[in-house]
């Protein structure tokens, strides 16, 4: 999380940095602030806690430079507040920096045994102060000197006055990348910074530093070695980083979802022998076969979805299969299965905790695929192979369409896996038609918008919800209850319908409504039993189903029942979307949370 975008070149790097931080800021939005190295070789800082517009705003006409830094936060070292915010300083070196050095408390203690006086309460300020004491020539030796001594995750740009126009960045576990213009560099923790600019970009790799100055970079290891980089061309037009004449971002990603798995879809259904093609897996039908077990890892909405597909896989592929958090799985020394496939999600793909968790597995030779929505991230290319979602640049803070293209990729999976198994061509035939059906139908769900916002302006006055679901809804609810969590702040907890009775049925009251996941299934008269439940107990309830009518009765189209999860959740967005426009907050960026979750 966090954005870091730097500039050399002939330009003013301020209009740049503070576009570019504006375009970031989904990654973090408690402080802003940038540093130029200006035309007398003097650093100029401004640094703010709040928005990157009030940073912009504040910046007065002469603040100017053609090198420059700038980093929007999300704190883990000490509150928002302007001393807290970056770039750290220290006499003409300023840095940015995204993810947490461990070894903070020992070097700062260090440090101030020296005489150095912290300004901050951040563990990012002892880097400045690190290069500074270096007493190397170069500047990317001094940075390298800097990070040796340094224990934890790090995305950085630095500058120097003694070095005018040279840009030092450094990643390991926090995306950095290089965009290359004509005659100028620019770098960023997130490419949706650079498109304006340029399509040309390097990622580097975790243990790698640059260089760059406006003719050019090189790249480096950690140790000195040099590494030799192939530029990559980003693909996607810049006006998909643009709201587009949405109010928000989330309602502009939940109505690009009947598109987003049309790409999704895309030239991966066959039709000949009803399965689908999923190019990047690399695993031959014999490979297939010989997994016993699949494990599906994710954070928050990616885990929920990876839930779905865990589901799925069983349902259609008859191989076990279930979904944890990576963020659990990497620290619980998991027991590593030869013939169990291993599937990473994030949309990122720079989630910290999966992307521990992938380097893990790998370390143990586990086979791990990745389903990934950014092309280029590290995830995707740390994983043995993988799917990519093409879902387009997701910039709201709460997943929507990066969530159901991750459930399709799933049923694409399980479809796969599925005919390779014991999957008839005729069930594949209708997995198949049920997913090329799935665009029309989202748009049907989408155009009852203005229902279920009355809906959720309505439910919006209560403090508490619930959400159950069973079996194919549970997940479901899972998500809903997060969704709702994430952007209105009303507190919502899910359970599976069936395990209401054993416990938290105590908690229903007239005050206590319950959004309840009903698809018509076999599980149907199972689940009336507990709403019936739920209602004895002037509980009110809000379906979503396949059935209707009813003033709290939302009603989406029929689905193959392999896919009901994915219609279902499409509601359960728009809900939680217009609960909080109600209660009047900043649904894109939601307090306390920030896009890519990159830390540990
Ligand atoms: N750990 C640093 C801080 O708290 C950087 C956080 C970030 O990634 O924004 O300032």
């Amino acid at each position: 999380m966090c954005g870091i975008v730097a500039y050399t070149g002939p330009r003013d790097a301020v209009p740049i940095l503070t576009e570019g931080l504006a375009r970031l800021e989904y990654r973090g939005y408690d402080s802003a602030g940038i540093a130029v190295v200006g035309r007398s070789e003097d650093l100029r800082v401004r640094k703010t806690e709040g928005r990157v517009a009030e940073l912009t705003a504040s910046l007065p006409a002469r603040f100017k430079g053609s090198t420059g830094i700038g980093h929007t936060r999300w704190a883990t070292h000490g509150e928002p507040s302007d001393e807290n915010a970056h770039p750290h300083v220290a006499g003409g070196v300023a840095v940015v920096h995204n993810g947490i050095i461990e070894n903070a408390d020992e070097l700062r203690a260090k440090l101030e045994a020296d005489g150095v006086v912290l300004t901050s309460e951040t563990d990012s300020e002892v880097l400045p102060h690190l290069i500074a004491r270096s007493s190397a020539e170069e500047l990317e030796d001094a940075v390298r000197e800097a990070l040796s001594q340094i224990v934890g995750t790090y995305g950085i740009a630095v500058v120097d006055t003694r070095h005018p126009g040279v840009l030092v960045v450094a990643r390991n576990g926090s995306p950095v990348v290089i965009g290359i213009g004509e005659k100028e560099m620019f770098a960023a923790s997130d490419v949706a910074a650079l498109v304006r600019y340029t399509r040309q970009v390097v990622h580097l790799d975790d243990g790698e530093l640059a260089t760059l100055r406006a003719d050019g970079f090189r790249t480096s290891t950690l140790d000195a070695r040099a590494t030799s980089k192939e530029p990559s061309v980003i693909e996607t037009e810049e006006a998909a980083y643009d709201a587009e004449g949405y109010t928000h971002f989330m309602r502009k990603e939940i109505h690009e979802q009947p598109a987003a798995v049309e790409r999704a879809l895309r030239g991966r259904l066959d039709g000949r022998f009803h399965t689908a093609h999923l190019g990047g897996l690399d695993l031959d039908p014999r490979e297939a076969r010989a997994i016993r077990r699949v494990k599906i890892l994710g954070c928050g909405s990616a885990y929920y979805a990876g839930q779905v597909g865990a589901q799925l896989i069983e349902e259609l592929a008859r191989i076990p299969a279930d979904a944890e958090p990576a963020s659990e799985f990497r620290y619980r020394n998991p027991v590593v299965e030869a013939d169990t496939l291993y599937i990473a999600v994030s949309q990122s793909g720079e989630t910290y905790d999966t992307l521990a968790a992938v380097q893990e597995l790998r370390r143990k030779g586990g086979r791990v695929l990745g389903v990934v929505n950014a092309v280029g991230s590290a995830i995707g290319r740390e994983c043995d192979g993988g799917v990519y979602l093409h879902a387009g640049p997701e910039i709201a803070v709460a997943s929507t369409k990066a969530w159901t293209s991750t459930a399709v990729v799933f049923a694409l999976l399980a479809l796969h896996l599925g005919r390779i198994h014991d999957l008839s061509p005729a069930d594949g035939r209708r997995i198949a038609d049920g997913l090329r059906a799935l665009p029309g139908q989202i748009e049907e769900i989408l155009r009852q918008e203005d229902r279920i916002a009355a809906l959720a302006g309505d439910l919006a006055r209560y403090r508490s919800m619930l959400f159950v679901g069973r079996v194919r809804g549970w997940p479901v609810a899972r998500e809903g209850a997060q969704k709702l969590k994430e952007v209105s702040y009303v507190h919502a907890e899910a359970y599976p319908a069936s395990e209401l009775k054993h416990g938290p049925l105590a908690l229903v009251n007239p005050d206590l409504p319950t959004v309840a996941i009903v698809p018509d299934d076999e599980l149907l008269d199972k689940n009336r039993s507990t709403l019936g439940e739920i209602r004895a107990r002037q509980g009110r309830v809000v379906t979503i189903g396949h059935r209707g009518p009813g003033e709290d009765a939302i009603v989406v189209p029929k689905s193959e029942p392999e896919l009901d999860a994915i219609l279902l959740t499409i509601p359960l967005q728009l809900l939680a979307y217009h609960a909080a426009v109600a209660l009047g907050h900043d649904v894109d960026k939601p307090r306390n949370l920030a896009k890519s979750v990159t830390v540990d």
